[in-house]
């Protein structure tokens, strides 16, 4: 017999299969000798209250044999000689674009401009010991795309529950451990992502698949066609490093566009080749960095931490400041913030954790919403150049100017959480896990006001809501420009093509459709699955 059970227990007895079968066979009336094993469907903790529950949906195997079917398998068939697919971008959106691709009998030709996920880590390591960016291999380019090296939370507002499933799967499929298809909080960790990604691209090559490293798009090949309002995309042009240097190369196909946020000269050449554009709403801040222990501390209600049973604790916030959301972004409970620019004289910061979540400190963005129409307000001029591409400006703008504050290296400028909220410049600095190094810097001063000022506002706030949250044992680190796309690259609503260029389907982040690795998956599948119509026509 199967039964399952919701079950609500403190952490020591949700930490082993052992203490789970204990406790349903005490308090459920289950003989623990008939019990031969428990599944965990559902996992999520419950802080709401001084004792800390773990909610579980769990599966008993009474008498009967335990099943291994821990995740759901997807077939992937030998498409060699099928017809082509160009997909650009190798993050979560281009791969899952490529696996959904194969599984529809089409092959997928994946063009990623920086390198293999392996290769990349040496380029990440130089950017703190010799403060340079290469712009072709960073935290945002190549294999794995921004999602590599990333936190690889894996949770996402979208309410597709079908498609979420699929993507979990897939990951599991590829060697994440199972955990994420229980967890409320599924998360894979930075140092187990790699493996992950290299097992999916191990799949598209076995299937028949190609996946150029170092061979960046620089152009679509565009013929007139009048059924899809003039004009059709055939293939891609682009320069490859491989095996040579400036390698020119074409390659011919519908086009999956899937270049993520930080691609400005995929942008820039759109917006030449009078493919539509809109500017889009980001959002703008800092990384704000706390000891791990403080914040276990405040979220489990304990002045001794989370123990040994309980993760590194999670926080979210959102307030409403003058008319725009003021919120907590993409928390990293145990982990690292990190230089996340793309090319030279730019500072960007972004966070992640390792699968264990055990460094000394708990990281998250705090931002401020900022509307393309907010630029005015602001007094942003925007010198003639296309409308759509103003968020972006801005965006680079801020960048340069904290690159600037930082002494021009990769050393982030810096305030004490407290000191910024009373307009005071901090002393010195806590020790903080920002490899390149930290300068204090009066932040108070020279952040846009608009956002400056909401973020002093939205801190006074979350300080109200939990105590000891404002705080100088944390610090700010700016600056958090890379939320999410400046731009959406306009696509059909059921068609996913440009509204205007017949055979491209602007993919995933950058084009301004997706937000997180499961969201650029979802979407990367669906790209294909229309990919996969245009075709049939
Ligand atoms: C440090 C960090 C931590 C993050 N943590 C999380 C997290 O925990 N959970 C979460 O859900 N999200 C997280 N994100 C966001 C997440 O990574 C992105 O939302 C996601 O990767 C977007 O997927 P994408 O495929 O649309 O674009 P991307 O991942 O940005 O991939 C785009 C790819 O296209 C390539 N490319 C660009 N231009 C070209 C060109 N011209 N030719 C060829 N290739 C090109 C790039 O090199 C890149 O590999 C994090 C991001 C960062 C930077």
């Amino acid at each position: 017999m199967i039964q399952e059970l919701q079950i609500r227990i403190l952490p020591q007895q949700a930490a082993s299969e052992r203490s789970i079968i204990d406790y349903v066979s005490r308090e459920k009336g289950i003989d623990a000798r008939t019990v031969t094993g428990v599944r965990v469907l559902r996992r999520s903790i419950d802080a709401r209250q001084r004792t800390i529950f773990v909610n579980l949906l769990v599966r008993v195997y009474i008498n009967e044999v335990a099943q291994d079917d821990e995740y759901a398998r997807t077939e992937y068939p030998d498409v060699s000689g099928r017809p082509a697919v160009i997909v650009v971008g190798a993050g979560p959106g281009g791969l899952f674009a490529a696996l959904r691709l194969i599984e529809l009998g089409l092959r997928p030709i994946v063009l990623e401009r920086g390198k293999n996920v392996h290769d990349r880590k040496r380029d990440l390591a130089q950017i703190s010991k010799t403060h340079k960016v290469d712009a072709e291999s960073n935290y945002c380019f190549g294999e794995g795309g921004a999602g590599a090296y990333s936190d690889g939370k894996l949770y996402t507002r979208s309410k597709k529950r079908g498609s979420i499933e699929k993507i979990l799967n897939v990951f599991c499929q590829h060697g994440a451990s199972t955990s994420i298809l229980c967890d409320a909080h599924p998360h894979i960790g930075t140092d187990k992502l790699p493996r992950v990604i290299e097992n999916m691209r191990n799949t598209i090559l076995r299937c028949g698949g190609e996946v150029h490293f170092q061979t960046r798009m620089t152009r679509l090949l565009l013929e007139a066609d009048e059924t899809h309002n003039g004009q059709r995309v055939v293939g891609v042009e682009a320069v490859s490093q491989l095996p040579a240097p400036d390698t020119q190369r074409s390659f011919c196909g519908p086009v999956i566009l899937a270049t993520g946020h930080s691609a400005r000269d995929v942008y820039r050449y759109l917006s030449e080749a009078k493919i539509q554009m809109e500017a889009k709403g980001i959002a703008v801040g800092v990384r704000l960095e706390h000891p791990a222990e403080l914040i276990d501390q405040i979220q489990y209600h304990n002045r001794n931490g989370r123990g040994q049973y309980l993760p590194a604790a999670e926080y979210s916030f959102v307030t409403q400041v003058d008319g725009r959301g003021v919120y907590s972004f993409c928390m990293c409970p145990g982990g690292f913030v990190i230089p996340a620019a793309t090319g030279p004289q730019q500072i960007v910061v972004n966070g992640m954790s390792p699968s264990n979540r055990g460094t000394a400190w708990s990281n998250s963005g705090m931002v401020v919403e900022l509307r393309p129409e907010d630029l005015e307000t602001m007094g942003m001029e925007n010198g003639g150049e296309d409308e759509a591409l103003k968020m972006m400006r801005f965006q680079e703008q801020l960048e340069r100017t904290t690159w600037q504050q930082g002494n021009m290296r990769q050393t982030a400028p810096a305030q004490r959480m407290a000191d910024f909220v009373n307009n005071r410049l901090s002393y010195d600095l806590p020790k903080s896990s920002y490899s390149p190094g930290l300068i204090s810097s009066p932040l108070h001063f020279w952040l846009p006001p608009f956002v400056g000022k909401r973020l002093q506002e939205g801190f006074k706030k979350f300080g109200q809501m939990s105590h000891g949250f404002l705080t100088n044992e944390a610090v700010m680190i700016a600056v958090e420009t890379r939320t999410s796309a400046p731009v959406r690259i306009v696509r059909h609503l059921e068609t996913l093509q440009h509204v205007e260029v017949g055979g491209l389907f602007p993919c995933g982040e950058g084009a301004g459709y997706a937000g997180g690795i499961v969201s650029a998956g979802v979407d990367g599948e669906r790209c294909a699955e229309m990919c996969a119509a245009y075709l049939a026509v």
